[in-house]
Protein backbone atom coordinates (compact mmCIF):
# COMPACT_ATOMS: atom_id res chain seq x y z
CA UNK A 1 0.00 0.00 0.00
CA UNK A 2 1.28 3.56 -0.47
CA UNK A 3 2.20 5.70 1.99
CA UNK A 4 -0.44 8.43 2.07
CA UNK A 5 -2.66 5.46 2.51
CA UNK A 6 -1.37 3.83 5.67
CA UNK A 7 -3.48 4.35 8.88
CA UNK A 8 -2.18 6.41 11.54
CA UNK A 9 -1.21 3.16 13.98
CA UNK A 10 0.54 2.08 10.21
CA UNK A 11 2.28 5.43 10.16
CA UNK A 12 3.69 5.23 13.09
CA UNK A 13 4.82 1.67 12.87
CA UNK A 14 7.37 2.70 9.52
CA UNK A 15 8.32 6.01 11.84
CA UNK A 16 9.52 4.11 14.43
CA UNK A 17 11.32 1.56 12.69
CA UNK A 18 12.56 4.81 11.15
CA UNK A 19 11.72 3.39 7.33
CA UNK A 20 9.86 6.64 7.02
CA UNK A 21 10.55 9.80 8.47
CA UNK A 22 7.84 12.28 9.28
CA UNK A 23 8.96 14.56 7.02
CA UNK A 24 8.93 12.03 3.97
CA UNK A 25 5.09 11.26 4.94
CA UNK A 26 4.31 15.29 5.01
CA UNK A 27 6.12 15.71 1.82
CA UNK A 28 3.87 12.86 0.32
CA UNK A 29 0.55 13.90 1.60
CA UNK A 30 1.42 17.26 0.30
CA UNK A 31 2.60 15.84 -3.46
CA UNK A 32 -0.96 14.17 -3.30
CA UNK A 33 -2.41 17.05 -2.09
CA UNK A 34 -1.19 18.99 -4.92
CA UNK A 35 -2.28 15.84 -7.30
CA UNK A 36 -6.09 15.47 -6.40
CA UNK A 37 -7.32 18.28 -4.22
CA UNK A 38 -8.29 20.65 -7.39
CA UNK A 39 -11.02 17.88 -8.26
CA UNK A 40 -11.63 17.93 -4.32
CA UNK A 41 -11.36 21.40 -2.85
CA UNK A 42 -11.37 19.62 0.38
CA UNK A 43 -8.91 22.61 1.77
CA UNK A 44 -9.70 25.91 1.88
CA UNK A 45 -5.68 26.75 2.52
CA UNK A 46 -2.93 24.59 4.29
CA UNK A 47 0.82 26.13 5.71
CA UNK A 48 3.36 24.05 4.34
CA UNK A 49 5.99 25.74 5.83
CA UNK A 50 4.99 25.58 8.91
CA UNK A 51 4.38 22.04 9.13
CA UNK A 52 6.96 20.76 7.69
CA UNK A 53 8.99 22.50 10.75
CA UNK A 54 6.91 20.49 12.93
CA UNK A 55 7.50 17.61 11.01
CA UNK A 56 11.78 18.31 11.44
CA UNK A 57 11.09 18.45 15.08
CA UNK A 58 8.80 15.46 15.08
CA UNK A 59 9.17 13.66 18.15
CA UNK A 60 7.78 9.80 17.18
CA UNK A 61 7.51 8.41 20.01
CA UNK A 62 4.69 10.54 21.15
CA UNK A 63 1.30 8.57 20.56
CA UNK A 64 0.96 10.69 17.65
CA UNK A 65 4.18 12.00 17.25
CA UNK A 66 4.70 13.29 13.78
CA UNK A 67 1.38 12.64 12.26
CA UNK A 68 -0.06 15.44 10.17
CA UNK A 69 -3.95 16.08 11.02
CA UNK A 70 -6.35 18.20 8.42
CA UNK A 71 -8.71 20.08 11.16
CA UNK A 72 -11.85 21.71 10.09
CA UNK A 73 -11.98 25.38 9.50
CA UNK A 74 -14.14 26.53 12.84
CA UNK A 75 -10.89 25.13 15.18
CA UNK A 76 -9.12 27.83 16.07
CA UNK A 77 -4.99 27.13 15.50
CA UNK A 78 -2.69 29.57 16.53
CA UNK A 79 -1.83 32.54 13.52
CA UNK A 80 -3.79 30.42 11.06
CA UNK A 81 -6.96 31.47 8.88
CA UNK A 82 -10.28 30.14 11.01
CA UNK A 83 -13.04 31.09 8.89
CA UNK A 84 -15.66 28.96 9.54
CA UNK A 85 -16.48 28.97 5.52
CA UNK A 86 -18.06 32.10 6.00
CA UNK A 87 -17.40 35.52 4.28
CA UNK A 88 -17.51 37.36 7.56
CA UNK A 89 -14.39 35.64 9.03
CA UNK A 90 -12.27 36.15 5.81
CA UNK A 91 -9.39 37.56 7.03
CA UNK A 92 -9.75 36.78 10.47
CA UNK A 93 -6.47 34.94 12.14
CA UNK A 94 -7.02 32.90 15.24
CA UNK A 95 -5.37 34.24 18.00
CA UNK A 96 -4.97 31.34 20.09
CA UNK A 97 -4.74 27.02 20.07
CA UNK A 98 -8.29 25.38 20.74
CA UNK A 99 -7.80 22.66 23.56
CA UNK A 100 -7.99 20.35 20.68
CA UNK A 101 -5.28 21.85 19.36
CA UNK A 102 -3.11 22.52 21.96
CA UNK A 103 -3.40 18.70 23.15
CA UNK A 104 -2.65 17.26 19.75
CA UNK A 105 0.26 19.35 19.57
CA UNK A 106 1.26 17.72 23.08
CA UNK A 107 0.71 14.66 21.34
CA UNK A 108 2.81 15.24 18.75
CA UNK A 109 0.72 15.36 16.21
CA UNK A 110 1.04 18.16 13.22
CA UNK A 111 -2.44 20.12 12.81
CA UNK A 112 -2.37 20.73 9.15
CA UNK A 113 -4.44 22.39 6.73
CA UNK A 114 -7.81 23.98 7.28
CA UNK A 115 -10.46 21.83 5.67
CA UNK A 116 -14.15 23.31 3.48
CA UNK A 117 -17.39 23.02 5.81
CA UNK A 118 -20.60 24.00 5.39
CA UNK A 119 -20.70 27.70 6.61
CA UNK A 120 -20.42 28.09 10.27
CA UNK A 121 -21.50 24.20 10.12
CA UNK A 122 -25.19 24.77 8.82
CA UNK A 123 -25.73 21.81 6.10
CA UNK A 124 -25.46 18.69 5.28
CA UNK A 125 -23.66 18.78 1.63
CA UNK A 126 -20.54 21.74 2.36
CA UNK A 127 -22.68 23.28 -0.80
CA UNK A 128 -22.95 26.47 1.72
CA UNK A 129 -19.04 27.36 1.90
CA UNK A 130 -18.75 30.53 0.48
CA UNK A 131 -15.82 29.37 -0.71
CA UNK A 132 -15.65 26.40 -2.64
CA UNK A 133 -17.83 23.49 -3.37
CA UNK A 134 -15.97 20.38 -1.68
CA UNK A 135 -16.60 17.21 -3.96
CA UNK A 136 -16.63 13.28 -3.19
CA UNK A 137 -13.86 11.47 -4.14
CA UNK A 138 -15.97 8.38 -5.18
CA UNK A 139 -17.99 10.53 -7.54
CA UNK A 140 -17.07 14.34 -7.66
CA UNK A 141 -20.49 14.92 -9.46
CA UNK A 142 -21.60 14.44 -5.97
CA UNK A 143 -21.91 15.97 -2.54
CA UNK A 144 -19.60 14.57 0.43
CA UNK A 145 -22.20 15.30 3.00
CA UNK A 146 -21.67 18.14 5.47
CA UNK A 147 -21.23 20.12 7.24
CA UNK A 148 -17.25 18.64 8.10
CA UNK A 149 -17.33 17.68 3.84
CA UNK A 150 -13.74 18.58 3.41
CA UNK A 151 -12.40 16.62 7.09
CA UNK A 152 -14.12 13.47 5.59
CA UNK A 153 -13.44 13.95 1.75
CA UNK A 154 -9.81 14.61 2.64
CA UNK A 155 -9.43 11.76 4.56
CA UNK A 156 -10.79 9.12 1.76
CA UNK A 157 -9.05 10.97 -0.84
CA UNK A 158 -5.80 9.76 0.58
CA UNK A 159 -4.96 13.59 1.20
CA UNK A 160 -5.44 13.23 5.10
CA UNK A 161 -3.98 10.64 7.37
CA UNK A 162 -6.97 11.71 9.95
CA UNK A 163 -9.01 14.91 10.35
CA UNK A 164 -10.80 16.80 12.75
CA UNK A 165 -14.83 17.69 12.56
CA UNK A 166 -17.55 19.09 14.63
CA UNK A 167 -20.58 17.30 15.19
CA UNK A 168 -23.95 19.61 15.94
CA UNK A 169 -26.58 16.96 14.60
CA UNK A 170 -24.24 14.99 12.45
CA UNK A 171 -22.12 16.70 10.55
CA UNK A 172 -19.45 14.30 11.35
CA UNK A 173 -21.14 10.90 10.77
CA UNK A 174 -22.68 11.89 7.55
CA UNK A 175 -20.23 12.87 5.80
CA UNK A 176 -18.40 10.05 7.19
CA UNK A 177 -20.58 7.84 5.96
CA UNK A 178 -20.97 9.45 2.02
CA UNK A 179 -17.09 9.59 1.96
CA UNK A 180 -16.50 6.13 3.56
CA UNK A 181 -14.35 6.56 6.12
CA UNK A 182 -14.98 6.21 10.03
CA UNK A 183 -16.26 9.51 11.92
CA UNK A 184 -16.54 9.76 15.78
CA UNK A 185 -19.15 11.91 17.66
CA UNK A 186 -17.92 12.21 21.16
CA UNK A 187 -20.32 12.38 24.53
CA UNK A 188 -21.50 15.46 24.87
CA UNK A 189 -19.05 17.14 27.61
CA UNK A 190 -15.67 14.88 27.06
CA UNK A 191 -14.35 16.77 24.58
CA UNK A 192 -13.17 20.49 24.80
CA UNK A 193 -15.24 23.38 22.86
CA UNK A 194 -12.59 25.96 24.05
CA UNK A 195 -11.55 27.23 20.45
CA UNK A 196 -14.40 25.90 18.71
CA UNK A 197 -16.38 28.41 16.72
CA UNK A 198 -19.91 27.69 18.36
CA UNK A 199 -23.06 27.31 15.87
CA UNK A 200 -25.57 25.39 18.83
CA UNK A 201 -23.67 25.34 22.10
CA UNK A 202 -25.50 22.53 23.59
CA UNK A 203 -25.47 19.84 20.85
CA UNK A 204 -21.83 20.54 19.37
CA UNK A 205 -18.85 18.34 19.94
CA UNK A 206 -15.59 18.44 17.96
CA UNK A 207 -14.37 14.19 17.05
CA UNK A 208 -11.72 12.76 14.95
CA UNK A 209 -12.41 11.26 10.94
CA UNK A 210 -9.81 8.48 10.61
CA UNK A 211 -9.42 5.69 7.90
CA UNK A 212 -9.61 3.05 10.78
CA UNK A 213 -11.52 3.02 14.08
CA UNK A 214 -8.27 2.01 15.92
CA UNK A 215 -7.32 5.30 14.70
CA UNK A 216 -10.25 7.32 15.73
CA UNK A 217 -10.00 5.99 19.55
CA UNK A 218 -5.58 7.18 19.47
CA UNK A 219 -7.19 10.40 18.25
CA UNK A 220 -10.30 10.55 21.08
CA UNK A 221 -7.46 9.86 23.87
CA UNK A 222 -5.52 13.04 22.85
CA UNK A 223 -7.96 15.35 22.63
CA UNK A 224 -10.19 14.02 25.60
CA UNK A 225 -10.66 15.22 29.08
CA UNK A 226 -11.53 17.84 31.64
CA UNK A 227 -10.67 21.58 30.54
CA UNK A 228 -11.43 23.86 33.22
CA UNK A 229 -11.98 26.75 29.89
CA UNK A 230 -15.19 24.81 28.99
CA UNK A 231 -17.62 24.83 31.62
CA UNK A 232 -19.65 22.06 29.90
CA UNK A 233 -16.64 19.57 29.53
CA UNK A 234 -17.31 16.90 32.04
CA UNK A 235 -14.27 15.89 34.78
CA UNK A 236 -15.09 12.65 33.31
CA UNK A 237 -11.92 9.55 34.15
CA UNK A 238 -10.50 9.26 30.33
CA UNK A 239 -9.70 5.78 29.90
CA UNK A 240 -7.09 4.16 26.94
CA UNK A 241 -9.79 4.04 24.24
CA UNK A 242 -8.21 1.60 22.75
CA UNK A 243 -8.19 -0.58 25.29
CA UNK A 244 -10.72 -2.76 24.61
CA UNK A 245 -10.22 -2.82 20.90
CA UNK A 246 -10.35 -6.48 20.04
CA UNK A 247 -12.35 -8.17 22.36
CA UNK A 248 -14.72 -10.67 21.07
CA UNK A 249 -18.06 -9.61 21.15
CA UNK A 250 -19.85 -12.39 23.07
CA UNK A 251 -23.12 -10.97 25.50
CA UNK A 252 -22.90 -7.65 23.87
CA UNK A 253 -26.71 -6.79 22.68
CA UNK A 254 -27.38 -4.29 19.98
CA UNK A 255 -30.85 -2.69 19.63
CA UNK A 256 -32.12 -2.38 16.16
CA UNK A 257 -34.67 0.75 16.44
CA UNK A 258 -37.57 0.17 14.50
CA UNK A 259 -38.08 3.31 13.82
CA UNK A 260 -34.78 3.86 11.85
CA UNK A 261 -35.88 0.72 9.91
CA UNK A 262 -38.76 2.48 7.48
CA UNK A 263 -39.56 3.19 3.69
CA UNK A 264 -38.06 6.38 3.01
CA UNK A 265 -34.26 4.75 3.23
CA UNK A 266 -32.56 3.65 -0.18
CA UNK A 267 -33.26 0.24 -0.60
CA UNK A 268 -29.44 -0.05 -1.44
CA UNK A 269 -28.62 1.45 2.35
CA UNK A 270 -30.67 -0.77 3.67
CA UNK A 271 -29.58 -3.73 2.65
CA UNK A 272 -26.17 -2.93 3.60
CA UNK A 273 -27.22 -2.03 6.93
CA UNK A 274 -29.02 -4.94 7.72
CA UNK A 275 -26.42 -7.55 6.47
CA UNK A 276 -23.97 -6.03 8.79
CA UNK A 277 -26.30 -6.43 11.35
CA UNK A 278 -25.97 -10.40 9.96
CA UNK A 279 -22.67 -9.93 10.25
CA UNK A 280 -22.85 -8.95 14.04
CA UNK A 281 -24.91 -11.98 14.80
CA UNK A 282 -22.29 -14.33 13.30
CA UNK A 283 -19.93 -12.39 15.01
CA UNK A 284 -21.70 -13.17 18.61
CA UNK A 285 -23.80 -10.10 19.26
CA UNK A 286 -27.27 -10.54 20.45
CA UNK A 287 -29.84 -7.89 18.02
CA UNK A 288 -32.36 -7.02 19.92
CA UNK A 289 -35.33 -4.73 18.67
CA UNK A 290 -36.39 -1.57 20.19
CA UNK A 291 -38.59 1.58 19.93
CA UNK A 292 -37.24 5.05 20.23
CA UNK A 293 -40.56 6.53 19.78
CA UNK A 294 -40.35 10.09 20.05
CA UNK A 295 -37.85 9.88 16.98
CA UNK A 296 -40.03 11.52 14.57
CA UNK A 297 -40.07 15.07 16.40
CA UNK A 298 -35.95 14.94 16.48
CA UNK A 299 -35.30 16.70 13.39
CA UNK A 300 -38.19 19.32 14.26
CA UNK A 301 -36.95 20.09 17.77
CA UNK A 302 -33.47 20.21 16.79
CA UNK A 303 -34.57 23.21 13.94
CA UNK A 304 -35.86 24.64 17.09
CA UNK A 305 -32.71 24.60 19.35
CA UNK A 306 -29.91 24.63 17.25
CA UNK A 307 -31.55 27.93 15.27
CA UNK A 308 -32.40 29.38 18.47
CA UNK A 309 -28.40 28.68 19.69
CA UNK A 310 -26.83 30.27 16.61
CA UNK A 311 -28.58 33.32 16.40
CA UNK A 312 -27.53 33.85 20.08
CA UNK A 313 -24.12 32.59 19.10
CA UNK A 314 -23.68 34.15 15.80
CA UNK A 315 -24.81 37.48 17.49
CA UNK A 316 -20.97 38.35 18.32
CA UNK A 317 -20.25 38.75 14.54
CA UNK A 318 -20.91 42.44 14.12
CA UNK A 319 -18.47 43.96 12.35
CA UNK A 320 -16.65 45.44 15.50
CA UNK A 321 -14.89 42.67 16.62
CA UNK A 322 -14.14 39.90 14.23
CA UNK A 323 -13.66 39.40 10.72
CA UNK A 324 -15.85 41.66 7.60
CA UNK A 325 -16.90 44.92 8.06
CA UNK A 326 -19.25 47.21 6.21
CA UNK A 327 -17.52 50.08 4.15
CA UNK A 328 -21.18 51.75 3.94
CA UNK A 329 -22.40 53.25 6.98
CA UNK A 330 -23.54 56.26 8.65
CA UNK A 331 -24.50 54.83 11.89
CA UNK A 332 -24.37 51.53 14.17
CA UNK A 333 -27.38 49.98 13.47
CA UNK A 334 -26.41 50.49 9.87
CA UNK A 335 -23.20 49.36 10.35
CA UNK A 336 -24.48 45.97 12.04
CA UNK A 337 -27.08 45.51 9.84
CA UNK A 338 -24.54 46.23 6.65
CA UNK A 339 -22.11 43.92 8.09
CA UNK A 340 -24.13 40.69 8.62
CA UNK A 341 -25.87 41.13 5.24
CA UNK A 342 -22.79 41.46 3.15
CA UNK A 343 -20.51 38.72 5.49
CA UNK A 344 -23.09 35.77 6.03
CA UNK A 345 -24.51 33.45 3.46
CA UNK A 346 -28.29 32.54 2.65
CA UNK A 347 -28.80 29.38 5.16
CA UNK A 348 -26.86 31.31 7.68
CA UNK A 349 -28.98 34.14 7.66
CA UNK A 350 -32.31 31.90 7.56
CA UNK A 351 -31.22 29.98 11.04
CA UNK A 352 -30.78 33.42 12.30
CA UNK A 353 -34.26 34.76 11.29
CA UNK A 354 -35.46 31.27 12.99
CA UNK A 355 -33.79 30.86 16.01
CA UNK A 356 -35.00 34.52 16.73
CA UNK A 357 -38.44 33.73 15.58
CA UNK A 358 -38.59 31.55 18.17
CA UNK A 359 -36.89 32.61 20.77
CA UNK A 360 -39.25 36.02 20.77
CA UNK A 361 -41.52 36.72 23.62
CA UNK A 362 -44.99 35.45 22.69
CA UNK A 363 -43.45 32.66 20.32
CA UNK A 364 -40.56 31.35 23.38
CA UNK A 365 -43.00 29.02 25.20
CA UNK A 366 -44.85 27.49 22.13
CA UNK A 367 -41.10 26.97 19.96
CA UNK A 368 -38.61 26.84 22.10
CA UNK A 369 -39.83 25.79 25.69
CA UNK A 370 -41.75 22.76 24.16
CA UNK A 371 -38.79 21.91 22.07
CA UNK A 372 -36.77 21.51 25.57
CA UNK A 373 -39.58 19.57 27.23
CA UNK A 374 -39.88 17.06 23.77
CA UNK A 375 -35.64 17.04 23.72
CA UNK A 376 -36.22 15.64 27.35
CA UNK A 377 -38.34 12.98 26.09
CA UNK A 378 -35.83 12.19 23.05
CA UNK A 379 -33.46 11.72 25.93
CA UNK A 380 -35.09 9.17 27.91
CA UNK A 381 -36.04 6.99 24.85
CA UNK A 382 -32.22 6.53 24.47
CA UNK A 383 -32.00 6.08 28.19
CA UNK A 384 -34.75 3.39 28.71
CA UNK A 385 -33.17 1.41 25.57
CA UNK A 386 -30.02 1.18 26.74
CA UNK A 387 -31.20 -0.52 29.77
CA UNK A 388 -31.70 -3.67 27.37
CA UNK A 389 -28.69 -3.05 24.99
CA UNK A 390 -25.25 -2.29 24.96
CA UNK A 391 -25.47 -0.30 21.87
CA UNK A 392 -27.85 0.70 18.77
CA UNK A 393 -27.07 -0.41 14.93
CA UNK A 394 -28.77 1.72 12.43
CA UNK A 395 -27.96 3.72 9.29
CA UNK A 396 -26.10 6.92 9.34
CA UNK A 397 -27.64 8.58 6.52
CA UNK A 398 -31.50 7.54 4.69
CA UNK A 399 -29.19 7.51 1.34
CA UNK A 400 -25.50 7.80 -0.32
CA UNK A 401 -24.01 10.78 -1.80
CA UNK A 402 -26.34 13.19 -3.68
CA UNK A 403 -25.49 15.05 -6.77
CA UNK A 404 -23.81 18.48 -6.29
CA UNK A 405 -27.28 20.94 -6.61
CA UNK A 406 -29.76 18.62 -6.17
CA UNK A 407 -31.19 20.00 -2.26
CA UNK A 408 -29.82 23.41 -2.98
CA UNK A 409 -33.13 24.94 -3.58
CA UNK A 410 -35.21 22.80 -1.05
CA UNK A 411 -33.95 23.41 2.64
CA UNK A 412 -36.20 21.20 4.01
CA UNK A 413 -35.20 17.83 2.01
CA UNK A 414 -31.58 18.51 3.11
CA UNK A 415 -32.52 19.07 6.54
CA UNK A 416 -33.61 15.21 6.51
CA UNK A 417 -30.26 13.94 5.47
CA UNK A 418 -29.71 14.10 9.08
CA UNK A 419 -33.06 12.19 10.19
CA UNK A 420 -30.84 9.21 11.79
CA UNK A 421 -28.23 11.38 13.43
CA UNK A 422 -29.97 14.35 15.34
CA UNK A 423 -31.42 12.71 17.92
CA UNK A 424 -27.38 11.42 19.56
CA UNK A 425 -26.84 14.86 20.18
CA UNK A 426 -30.21 16.46 21.51
CA UNK A 427 -29.69 13.13 23.77
CA UNK A 428 -25.80 14.06 24.21
CA UNK A 429 -24.65 10.62 24.02
CA UNK A 430 -22.07 9.13 21.57
CA UNK A 431 -22.00 7.81 17.91
CA UNK A 432 -19.76 6.37 14.89
CA UNK A 433 -20.00 5.35 11.63
CA UNK A 434 -18.17 3.12 9.44
CA UNK A 435 -17.77 1.87 6.29
CA UNK A 436 -20.76 -1.08 5.96
CA UNK A 437 -20.81 -1.45 1.83
CA UNK A 438 -21.49 0.03 -1.26
CA UNK A 439 -24.44 1.67 -3.51
CA UNK A 440 -24.31 1.62 -7.16
CA UNK A 441 -25.93 4.24 -8.41
CA UNK A 442 -25.01 5.07 -11.89
CA UNK A 443 -22.77 2.43 -12.37
CA UNK A 444 -20.11 4.10 -9.94
CA UNK A 445 -19.96 2.62 -6.10
CA UNK A 446 -20.84 5.11 -3.08
CA UNK A 447 -20.31 4.18 0.28
CA UNK A 448 -22.35 3.74 2.88
CA UNK A 449 -22.24 3.99 6.52
CA UNK A 450 -23.37 2.41 9.36
CA UNK A 451 -23.77 3.80 12.71
CA UNK A 452 -23.24 2.46 16.27
CA UNK A 453 -24.67 4.71 19.26
CA UNK A 454 -22.77 4.16 21.96
CA UNK A 455 -24.45 5.10 25.98
CA UNK A 456 -23.13 8.60 27.26
CA UNK A 457 -19.43 8.33 27.65
CA UNK A 458 -19.17 4.71 26.55
CA UNK A 459 -16.72 5.55 23.50
CA UNK A 460 -14.44 2.42 24.47
CA UNK A 461 -17.07 0.11 24.14
CA UNK A 462 -18.94 1.63 21.11
CA UNK A 463 -15.15 1.85 19.59
CA UNK A 464 -14.98 -2.14 20.75
CA UNK A 465 -18.22 -2.89 18.82
CA UNK A 466 -17.43 -1.09 15.67
CA UNK A 467 -13.92 -2.40 15.76
CA UNK A 468 -15.17 -5.91 15.74
CA UNK A 469 -17.30 -5.95 12.63
CA UNK A 470 -14.62 -3.59 10.61
CA UNK A 471 -11.91 -6.38 11.58
CA UNK A 472 -14.69 -8.73 9.76
CA UNK A 473 -15.07 -7.32 6.52
CA UNK A 474 -13.03 -5.23 3.56
CA UNK A 475 -15.02 -2.50 3.64
CA UNK A 476 -12.49 -0.09 5.17
CA UNK A 477 -9.89 -1.19 2.83
CA UNK A 478 -11.72 0.17 -0.03
CA UNK A 479 -10.36 3.64 -1.56
CA UNK A 480 -12.21 6.01 -4.59
CA UNK A 481 -10.32 6.00 -7.63
CA UNK A 482 -8.61 9.47 -8.15
CA UNK A 483 -6.14 11.40 -9.13
N1 LIG B 1 -26.87 19.21 8.88
C1 LIG B 1 -27.22 19.69 10.19
C2 LIG B 1 -27.46 21.17 10.10
O1 LIG B 1 -27.49 21.66 9.04
C3 LIG B 1 -26.15 19.36 11.18
C4 LIG B 1 -24.97 20.21 11.05
C5 LIG B 1 -23.90 19.91 12.04
O2 LIG B 1 -23.88 18.85 12.66
N2 LIG B 1 -23.04 20.89 12.23
O3 LIG B 1 -27.61 21.84 11.07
Amino acid sequence: MSLISLSISELQAQFRSKAVSPVEALEALEARIQAVDGEIAGYLNRDYAAALKAAQNADVNLPLGGVPIAIKDLINVKGESCTCASKILQGYRAPYDATVITRLKAAGAIPFGRTNMDEFAMGSSTENSAFAITRNPWDTDRIPGGSSGGSAAVVAADEAFASLGSDTGGSIRQPAALCGCVGLKPSYGRVSRFGLVAFASSLDQIGPFSKTVRDSALILNAISGHDPMDSTCLNEPVPDFTAKLGRDLKGVRLGMPKEYFVSGTDPQVDQAVRAAIKQYESLGAEIVEISLPHTQHAVAVYYIIATAEASANLARFDGVRYGHRTAEASNILEHYGRTREEGFGPEVKRRIILGTYVLSSGYYDAYYLRAQKVRTLIRQDFARAFEKVDAIICPTSPEAAFKVGDRSEDPLRMYLADIFTIAVNLAGICGISLPCGFAQVEGKPLPVGLQLIGKPFAEAELLQIAHAYEQSTNWHKARPVIG
